[in-house]
């Protein structure tokens, strides 16, 4: 008889049978370990949670007044004898891959990763191991990142243009990642930094973690918009198109997502301008990860699965298309379930939009390798 896994594919989640827990379940179950604090992977519900300790803060504020107990990187624990440790993903601040061995079998559970070190999560760090079960949101060739001290020279650049032609700068990136990583690495020179509730919410949990943040006002009704005007707005994608947004007309409405490498992403969210900026790694940063595990096989959670498999098949691998509930957190912000926006209801794409931008069912990307369209359209996209 063929030995069982030490990890397996369950209706509820990634499941340890002998270590009797699960990880990133998207039902409520007994035991959980949380690779990252995003909604598609933290679900509400379970009845103990182990995370990272710099998840800590933003995992209460989420999920409420759950059982949570919290690890450093690399710090062992064990489960019915199956030892568990955490090793930065690189993704957001507190992100974990999870590593999980029993009698010389090493599995890791790659959660989100990036490669390129963002200047406020803790770096990515390849685990040897002889299964890997990887995202691959952009697991798509025409994904390439620039690095990102460019990608801020251009946003920089924008915020600059902007203050001499008297408009408000308005950046979009989700609450938990990108807000901050946007907030680290912006020329604070230029002016003040202000930031819609949610965002703020989400800084002040990590600030509560004791992770040192640059400093960011809070929009409230009493905000004054000229002086608003005379620094940076950082709003979450619900905020887009809302009267919250309005207030702050005339503005310059930028926003910061790996999509914005499509050609017309940026048009559907009437964006002046488009930021490639992502907490995901882009084709060559997961094939580099995932060569640096040293793995055998590869099991495919979530992006461009169908694609990716394929690639790495060809190249020796023993690879997998698997089915879980995790999404796109680089355009649906996790913050904003369960937290009030005030008046402002967030638009919701369109069926065809959702269409359009979901990597599982973008068509003409599916066609082939190399054959989807990249965006042309030059200057705006820098
Ligand atoms: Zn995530
Ligand atoms: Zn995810």
């Amino acid at each position: 008889m063929a030995k069982k896994p030490l990890l397996e594919f369950t209706d509820k989640g990634i499941y340890c049978a002998k270590g009797k827990f699960y990880i990133d379940p998207w039902k409520p179950v007994d035991d959980a370990v949380i690779t990252h604090a995003h909604a598609d992977h933290a679900y509400p519900g379970n009845k103990h949670y182990l995370a990272q300790h710099f998840s800590r803060e933003v995992l209460l504020y989420r999920l409420g007044d759950i059982q949570l107990q919290t690890v450093a990187y690399g710090e062992k624990v064990i489960k019915n004898g199956v030892e568990i440790s955490l090793h930065p993903a690189g993704h957001v601040i507190g992100s974990a891959q999870i590593r999980v061995e029993h009698l010389g079998e090493v599995w890791v559970v790659s959660g989100d990763y990036k490669v390129e070190d963002d200047g406020v999560s803790t770096p990515f760090e390849p685990v040897r191991c002889h299964h890997f079960i990887s995202e691959c949101t952009f697991g798509m060739p025409v994904y390439k990142w620039k690095p990102q001290a460019q990608v801020f020279d251009d946003i920089n650049n924008w915020w600059c243009n902007n203050l001499q032609n008297g408009v408000a700068t308005v950046l979009v990136g989700y609450s938990l990642g990108k807000a901050q990583r946007i907030l680290q690495n912006l020329d604070l020179s230029l002016g003040k930094v202000y930031t819609h509730g949610v965002i703020e919410n989400t800084n002040e949990a990590l600030r509560r973690n004791g992770i040192l943040l640059n400093p960011t006002e809070r929009i409230t009704p009493d905000t004054n918009k000229e002086d608003a005007r005379k620094g940076i707005i950082i709003a979450p994608p619900s905020s887009v198109g809302t009267t919250w947004m309005r207030k702050f007309m005339p503005y310059s409405f930028g926003y910061c997502s790996g999509w914005m490498a499509i050609r017309g992403a940026k048009r559907r969210r009437a964006a002046d301008r488009g930021f490639v900026l992502s907490d995901h790694a882009d084709w060559d940063g997961l094939i580099n990860a995932i060569s640096a595990t040293d793995c055998e096989s590869v099991y495919l959670t979530h992006g461009y699965t169908a694609t990716f498999a394929r690639y790495l098949n060809e190249g020796g691998y023993d690879a997998h298309e698997v089915h879980t509930l995790y999404g796109d957190d680089e355009e649906v912000d996790g913050a904003a379930a369960g937290v009030s926006l005030a008046d402002d209801t967030p638009p919701q794409p369109s069926p065809e939009e959702r269409e359009l931008e979901e990597p599982s069912q973008v068509l003409f990307f599916k066609e082939g390798l190399g054959e989807a369209s990249v965006n042309t359209e030059g200057e705006d996209m820098s």
